[in-house]
């Protein structure tokens, strides 16, 4: 990487928080010669989670989707600051944000403050369990590298513990029962996964659990992936029926202890009936939580009393009731869903937003200048060349700061739904032509999209050997 600018006590410190989609697209096309920027995340890596149900089975490496944050800051002008630790505080009135390193080693110093002048919040979303018992304790979850490999870990634990000697014949349908909760993308991705795991490479290498293993998802309301066109989703429950993965829609679950979970399932006629599912391996996908350094944030400012999805914003990011603090993605709340897509979009515009803001305030600056050359002439000549300049300057300010509020453009919606199968909505130029498809080709569709969406042609090359990899030799059985 070339040679970087060091940091320069004259410009802004412009801390952005998180290191996930909305943050990165940020840093990717901000221009860091204009401030001192400082990137605070507990992930020194940028993971592209449209892959991450893929983890879970081996068919992706994990590390094929991680993209050190340390490679992408490297290449900016300026040189960027990151600091591996959480925010725990964002001081609105002291204008800092209180960090801590929580990873394993430590110095002497793992707790201290970071002040800023303008503050971008993309810290992201946690894992929502509507405060049901027993499911932080007991359940697995889908949001990070490590989920996967808990996952992948604990599937191969369950096989080979249902094999052990001596096992009982109702254990056995215990362990090999894997249970997903919630009927959203994250979840028919990784039911899908798990099936192909076992259809493609389980039941050749441990034939014992042929007839056992059972995949079954969970949902709360009457069909899943609610955000697919009627087609869609019916397309999906028939290709998980032929899969043999069973959907049971109009279940709530309401409590889970460590080997068996509570639901209400609703019946044709309305009425409620309780009953137990035993399972070997739990993964719940219900959606997204604030975070707590978020709710603390929106406990200081009163115009963010009525916000609960996340913090408000208005059209340019701006966080409702503050002056220089932006959010974006997963914790902010807007009309939009919380995909990768609304996030990067967001962060593109904010980078936008601060680029121009640097020229304004430097075009601004440029024109205090002329002001007082104009002010202190006393040639004629000079003042009307000073005045033309001034009334130029004004004009490509007034351009500059035109900056048109954040749009969002719908691409459409993928997922995978297993046995080489995928679904879309897509919209097509804008929005103008829309179309719902499923099957294989939508599939080679879904392949080609995320490859050329990863974050690097190193991340390319990696997911595009692992999928020749698990072609060729089938995903691994061992347990890690
Ligand atoms: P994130 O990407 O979650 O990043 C948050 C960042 O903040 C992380 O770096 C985190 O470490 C950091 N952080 C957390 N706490 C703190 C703290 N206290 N201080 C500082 N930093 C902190 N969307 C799509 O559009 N298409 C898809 O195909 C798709 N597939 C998905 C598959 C899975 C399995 C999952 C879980 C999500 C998927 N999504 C998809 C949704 C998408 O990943 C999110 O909407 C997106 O990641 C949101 O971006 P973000 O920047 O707001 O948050
Ligand atoms: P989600 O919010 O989309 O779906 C969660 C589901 O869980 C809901 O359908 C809800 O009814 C159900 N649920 C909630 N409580 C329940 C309970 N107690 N019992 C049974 N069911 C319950 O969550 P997600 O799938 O994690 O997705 C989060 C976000 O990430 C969404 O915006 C989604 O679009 C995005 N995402 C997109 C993709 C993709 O485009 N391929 C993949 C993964 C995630």
């Amino acid at each position: 990487p070339p040679e970087q600018l060091p940091l320069d006590p004259t410009k802004k410190t412009l801390v952005v928080l998180g290191s996930g989609w909305g943050s990165i697209s940020l840093l990717k096309k901000l221009d860091t010669e204009d401030y001192n920027v400082v990137v605070i995340s507990p992930r020194n890596f940028f993971l592209f989670t449209p892959l991450l149900p893929s983890c879970t089975t081996g068919t992706i490496e994990h590390r094929s989707i991680m993209e050190p944050l340390r490679h992408i800051i490297r290449h900016k002008k300026r040189a960027v600051k990151y600091y591996e630790a959480e925010a725990t505080k964002i001081d609105v009135d002291r204008r800092v944000v209180k960090i801590n390193d929580f990873s394993d080693v430590k110095g002497n110093v793992s707790e201290t403050e970071v002040p800023f002048d303008y503050l971008v919040v993309g810290v992201g979303a946690e894992n929502a369990t509507f405060g049901i018992p027993g499911v932080k304790e007991n359940a697995c979850f889908l949001k990070e590298i490590g989920d996967a490999q808990q996952i992948r870990k604990k599937v191969m634990d369950c096989i080979e513990t249902a094999t052990f000697k001596d096992q009982t014949e109702e254990e056995k349908d215990r362990l090999l029962h894997m249970v997903v909760v919630g009927g959203g993308p994250t979840g028919i991705e990784f039911a899908a996964e798990l099936q192909d795991f076992f259809e493609e490479d389980l039941r050749k290498w441990v034939p014992d659990i042929a007839d056992r293993f059972k995949v079954t998802l969970v949902e709360a309301l009457p069909n899943v992936l609610p955000m697919f066109s009627k087609a869609l989703i019916d397309y999906t429950e028939k290709t998980f029926k032929d899969e043999n993965i069973t959907v049971r829609t109009k279940t709530m679950v309401k409590k889970v202890t460590d080997k068996n979970i509570e639901v209400e399932a609703t019946q044709p006629d309305g009425s409620k009936v309780k009953e137990n599912i035993n399972y070997g391996l739990l993964v719940w996908a219900t959606g997204n939580a604030v975070r707590s350094v978020v709710r603390d944030l929106m406990g200081q400012i009163p115009a963010q009393k009525n916000s609960r999805r996340g913090l408000a914003v208005n059209d340019y990011l701006v966080v409702d009731g503050t002056d220089g603090i932006w959010a974006l993605g997963d914790c902010s709340a807007t009309k939009y869903a919380p995909t990768a897509q609304v996030a990067s979009q967001q962060g593109n515009f904010l980078a936008r937003l601060f680029n121009s803001m640097a020229k304004t305030q430097a075009v601004e600056e440029e024109l205090r200048s002329l002001d007082a050359r104009l002010q202190a002439s006393t040639d004629d000549a000079e003042k009307t060349l000073l005045t033309a300049e001034i009334n130029a300057k004004g004009r490509s300010l007034s351009k500059v700061k035109q900056l048109s509020p954040f749009q969002y453009s719908h691409q459409g919606s993928l997922a995978y739904i297993g046995a080489d199968r995928a679904v879309a909505d897509l919209n097509w130029f804008g929005g103008a032509i829309s179309s719902a498809t499923g099957g294989e080709l939508t599939y080679l569709f879904w392949r080609s999209a995320y490859v050329s969406m990863v974050f690097s042609l190193r991340n390319r090359i990696l997911v595009l050997t692992d999928w020749l990899k698990t072609k060729t030799f089938g995903r691994d059985v061992s347990r890690e």
